[in-house]
């Protein structure tokens, strides 16, 4: 079944079809009240902000804050993304090419007096953030020697007018820059705002450099997506979003950035960081601004669901019993991963641990558990921590390894990992580990017997 979202404006027609859309219907602050009202919503609806004070145009945010509306979106249940997910990477399809004039994201060009922050509602989220920020733009980037084409989210400070502030971590943004200022040049770069929940997570796969994430989405929505040619720039963007900056990377320049906060709840501190200068702006008649709290529910699954499908497919190649993986919320969606497995030999539940930690160096803590765990209900997982481990065993540590430089007790991102090994032993006595039930449980219809008050009311009377 293909997903039937093209666009943002889909999407939202869908969750408002559905009364699933939360209204915000006073007047409403880009500083700070919106990222409130985020918040507040996180987790179960998105959001929508038809008046924005000082602005025209409205705000969404949280388009996909729980894993249903992932699902929803990729027109599947929630116990098959990750499948699709993979699906997507090993079939990927090809972009279409649409002209301008089929293009709704290109209906206003806009190339003089740029100034971002008249235009557009960019929000201020944290109290200490350094400034407003856009935080739901797809970066899109031409390698300079493939000429294949890279998505991915960055954090966008707005420094000045027409100038951005970007966290660019060493990944393919980062590479396709490095190729171009080692020559001194700029590289052009398009900054896509207001997509459909598809495009944002195909953004976060963890593909191979050189694997174009818009093809990815194509794979995801079973055909291909929409694209049209920058009208500056030599990248081609979903036509169908609402806005796109076009600008460039500047070579050998670096200014202020942050603090802002990021998604495990901290600040990243502020430093010198790369800086891009927008000097064409196109978007549609009357456009949607999409924005996107760090450290909501909505940024987490983000991150969660294509890691959660790599890690899967690496813990696959080292044992092919492993059935599950979910990265917690609690662990916001990267540092803690739950993994169900088969274990046919006994100490393959380590050889499990190895490999997620060699799997993304995000992954700091990892717990086993046995092939029948819902391993989605963090009771039953804890469960397994209290009754199937003993720590002198089934626990791994490894100090000194890369983790996460967002994780504040780690040393610039060198961290320990701990795994845990919870399955229950080969050799062990069935009846140790026999789980009590209860019998004919399954298929009794309780409800049918169950009522809410007593026939005769004075049966708890005191006389
Ligand atoms: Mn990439």
């Amino acid at each position: 079944m293909s997903a039937p979202f093209q666009s943002l404006r889909a999407w939202l027609r869908y969750l408002h079809n559905k009364e699933e859309l939360a209204v915000v219907t006073k007047p409403v602050s880009t500083r700070y009240e919106i990222a409130a009202y985020t918040k507040h919503l996180d987790g179960s609806r998105p959001v929508y902000f038809p008046d924005v004070d000082g602005y025209t145009i409205p705000v969404v945010s949280g388009i996909a804050s729980t894993r249903q509306h992932f699902a929803e979106a990729l027109g599947c249940r929630t116990d098959e993304m990750i499948d699709k997910f993979l699906h997507a990477i090993d079939h990927p399809i090809p972009s279409e090419m649409v002209k301008s004039e089929a293009a709704p994201v290109q209906q206003h060009v806009v190339t003089e007096d740029i100034d971002l922050m008249k235009m557009f509602p960019i929000c201020l989220h944290q109290e200490k953030d350094s400034g407003p920020y856009i935080t739901a733009g797809l970066a899109i980037v031409r390698d300079p020697e493939t000429g294949k084409q890279n998505v991915s989210i960055h954090r966008l400070q707005v420094s000045g007018k027409n100038r951005l502030g970007a966290l660019i971590l060493p990944r393919h943004t980062f590479a396709a820059f490095k190729k171009m200022e080692e020559k001194g040049e700029p590289l052009e770069i398009a900054i896509v705002l207001g997509v459909d929940p598809i495009l944002m997570l195909a953004s976060q796969a963890i593909a191979p450099l050189g694997q174009d994430e818009l093809e990815i989405a194509g794979g995801l929505r079973g055909e291909a997506v929409p694209v049209v040619r920058c009208k500056t720039v030599n990248i081609d963007v979903p036509a169908y979003a609402e806005i796109v900056l076009e600008g460039k990377i500047l070579p050998h320049v670096r200014e202020p950035e942050g603090p802002f906060g990021e998604f495990p709840a901290y600040y990243g501190p502020k430093s010198n960081k790369e800086v891009i200068e927008i000097h064409c702006v196109t978007h549609r008649e009357k456009p949607i601004y999409q924005a996107c709290l760090a450290g909501s529910d909505e940024n987490l699954l983000l991150g969660a669901i294509p890691r959660e499908a790599s890690l899967l497919r690496a813990l696959r190649n080292t044992v092919p019993t492993v059935r599950n993986v979910h990265l917690t919320m609690g662990g916001k969606c990267r540092f803690h991963l739950v993994v169900s497995m088969k274990k046919r030999n006994e100490g393959e539940a380590k050889n499990v641990i190895f490999a997620a930690f060699a799997g993304h160096y995000d992954v700091k803590k990892v717990i086993v558990v046995d092939e029948e765990i819902d391993i989605f209900d963090m009771d039953q997982v804890e469960w397994c921590v209290a009754t199937r481990f003993q720590a002198e065993r089934d626990l791994v540590v490894v100090h000194g390894a890369l983790g996460s430089k967002l994780d504040p007790s780690a040393d610039d991102g060198v961290s320990s990992k701990l795994g845990f090994d919870c399955t229950v032993p080969l050799g062990a006595e069935p009846e140790d580990y026999e789980v009590t039930r209860i019998p004919s449980m399954e298929g009794y219809h309780f409800d049918q017997h169950i009522e809410s008050r007593l026939a005769d009311d004075r049966s708890f009377s005191e006389d």
